[in-house]
């Protein structure tokens, strides 16, 4: 099963994976995406089964960023407790803050 490319400009890009058609009717067409069902394992992304890479998804966010923003609004922002952070003074060149998360 095959999904096309939801980029809004996969159909511009001039190169060889773009061209299609016979010879003398040639045009750059949108490409086509392998639909994987969806799984747990670490390679797995969603957007993989709708983009044909990073770019196309970026200009497709681009393009409908309102449509999106609209489908979540974060109207206000969310916090993570956390236990009082420590300062960890073990390299005298170089601290850093411990911040552990809280358990629930
Ligand atoms: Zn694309």
């Amino acid at each position: 099963m095959y999904n096309w490319c939801h980029g809004p400009n996969c159909h511009t890009k001039q190169i060889q994976s773009r061209v299609r058609g016979s010879k003398g009717n040639k045009v750059l067409r949108t490409m086509k995406v392998k639909y994987n069902e969806p799984s747990d394992r670490y390679w797995f992304r969603h957007w993989c089964n709708y983009f044909c890479n990073q770019n196309c998804l970026m200009e497709f966010v681009e393009k409908h960023i309102q449509g999106m923003i609209a489908l979540a609004p974060r109207r206000e922002p969310l916090e993570t407790p956390i236990k009082d952070p420590t300062k960890n003074t073990d390299n005298h060149y170089y601290s850093s803050w411990n911040i552990e998360k809280k358990v629930s």
